[in-house]
């Protein structure tokens, strides 16, 4: 009696993980992405800051320059 069938691995799940964009099968040329589309997706998030860091102190312009030096540029001694 045959047991098993083919018993051939059919390699399509590749090692590398998941799409971080799509959760698709990540695809070894554009690793860790499953495409080139999703590795554009995934730059343009990064470009666009939606990857921002939460809990960032974004005060800066609580204590920045003093602006009385440009309060009368006539008046200069
Ligand atoms: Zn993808």
């Amino acid at each position: 009696m045959a047991k098993g069938g083919d018993g051939k691995v059919v390699p399509l799940a590749r090692k590398g993980g998941k799409c971080p964009v799509c959760q698709s099968p990540s695809q070894s040329a554009y690793h860790p992405f499953c495409s080139q589309r999703c590795a554009d997706v995934d730059l343009g998030r990064w470009l666009k800051g939606s990857y921002r860091i939460p809990g960032e102190p974004a005060d800066l312009a609580d204590d920045g320059i003093p602006d009385d030096r440009n309060d009368d540029p006539d008046g200069r001694e």
